[in-house]
């Protein structure tokens, strides 16, 4: 595995596996640091490639164009944890990666990243193991009553999860997964949902931006307020469970925690994601150093920003054909419009972002 031996120079290139509005926003930040990138993306139609001079467009698996992406890049990151392992294998023999091979099959599979958390002394949902049709009826009569089914890998948005109530629904919703392995959770009677957006530096320096409120709506980010309604002592607890996990991971880079904060104001650990997170978009105009800089620093080897916040924020997203409104929104707050063509339902196109005084 390659390591980084020196920090990458202004005009280096980082690449960026995934060419989304993530990809889109981590190159702004890179350029605003002087660096380069390029971005690596399995369509021609990447939002990214809009704002980066080298752009690959071939499929996630093809080694001989990943070999020909490490050649161009000094560092390389990715947007999305979806990508196959072998691929990032093959790229981290040939090119710094961060965060690794290792963090990458740590939380691309929801039945390993929950046991691993739970091993460091976390807090989850209870969760059991589902692989046939017995097991999903053994797993549900140990819930009380309540539960989601999720298959255990290449979920996002909601997709791959359903709700159950019995031990037949159970079933139905394992045989409508097709049989993919998955694993059965207790439903959490949360009374908010909060994430840490937190960075651990190449030197294992660490810096957490404070723990965004966040709102879903069919299951996609509707809303993060920043402050959130969680006291002193739990945004400590919050920050100190992302470092417990960035530092088992000997993580580089950002990485996001989603926390149910339960009735009790307990955090339990519902998923983490190993980039930069759609509820941390309010750190561009909300903190001195963005969540999309912070990573490219951290991935380059340079010394990470300063992540505290000067100003309360609400950020929403604009999502399928709410961007038509896009004028009257521009008069609303900083307006970040994502460049895809298509709006279709669901998918989204943007997100705006407003600021408060600090309270
Ligand atoms: P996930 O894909 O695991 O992040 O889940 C997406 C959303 O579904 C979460 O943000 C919650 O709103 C809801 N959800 C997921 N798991 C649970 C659970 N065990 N109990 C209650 N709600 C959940």
């Amino acid at each position: 595995m390659k390591k980084l031996d020196h920090p990458v120079p202004p005009g280096g290139t980082i690449g960026i596996v995934g060419g989304g509005q993530l990809g889109r926003m981590l190159a702004m930040a890179a350029a605003r640091l002087g660096l380069q990138t390029c971005i690596y993306n399995d369509t021609p139609d990447a939002p990214a490639f809009q704002v980066t001079e080298q752009a690959m467009d071939a499929p996630y698996d093809d080694l001989d164009m990943l070999a020909s992406f490490a050649e161009v890049c000094d560092a390389v990151t990715f947007e999305f944890e979806n990508l196959p392992a072998h691929a990032i294998a093959h790229l981290a023999e040939r090119v710094w990666v961060a965060p690794g091979a290792h963090a990458l099959a740590m939380t691309q599979d929801r039945l390993t990243e929950k046991t691993f958390v739970e091993k460091l002394g976390l807090k989850t949902a209870p969760f059991f193991d589902v692989t046939s049709a017995d097991q999903a009826r053994a797993a549900f009569a140990k819930l009380n009553g309540r539960g989601i089914l999720k298959t255990r890998r290449f979920g996002y948005d909601g997709k791959g999860q359903t709700k159950v109530a019995s031990a037949d629904e159970t079933v139905k919703a394992f045989e409508s997964f097709k049989g993919a392995p998955s694993i059965l959770e207790g439903f959490v009677d949360f009374s908010c949902e909060v994430s840490v957006i937190a960075a651990r530096g190449h030197d294992g320096a660490f810096a957490a931006y404070d723990p965004p409120e966040n709102v879903h709506e069919n299951h996609i980010l509707r809303r993060s307020t920043v402050p959130s309604r969680l006291s002193a002592a739990q945004v400590d607890d919050a920050k100190a469970i992302a470092r417990k996990i960035a530092d088992a991971l000997d993580y580089v880079g950002v990485l996001a925690v989603e926390l149910f904060v339960g009735q009790d104001g307990s955090l339990l650990v519902n998923e983490i994601a190993p980039r930069v997170h759609n509820s941390g978009h309010w750190t561009i105009e909300a903190c001195q150093c963005s969540q999309f800089e912070q990573h490219i620093r951290a991935v380059a080897g340079w010394p990470l920003g300063d992540a505290s916040r000067h100003a309360d924020v609400v950020m929403e997203n604009i999502i399928g054909a709410e961007a038509d409104a896009w004028e009257a929104l521009a008069k609303t707050g900083a307006l970040h419009l994502y460049g895809k063509a298509q709006a279709r339902p669901g998918r989204k196109m943007g997100h705006v972002t407003r600021l408060k005084d600090k309270s």
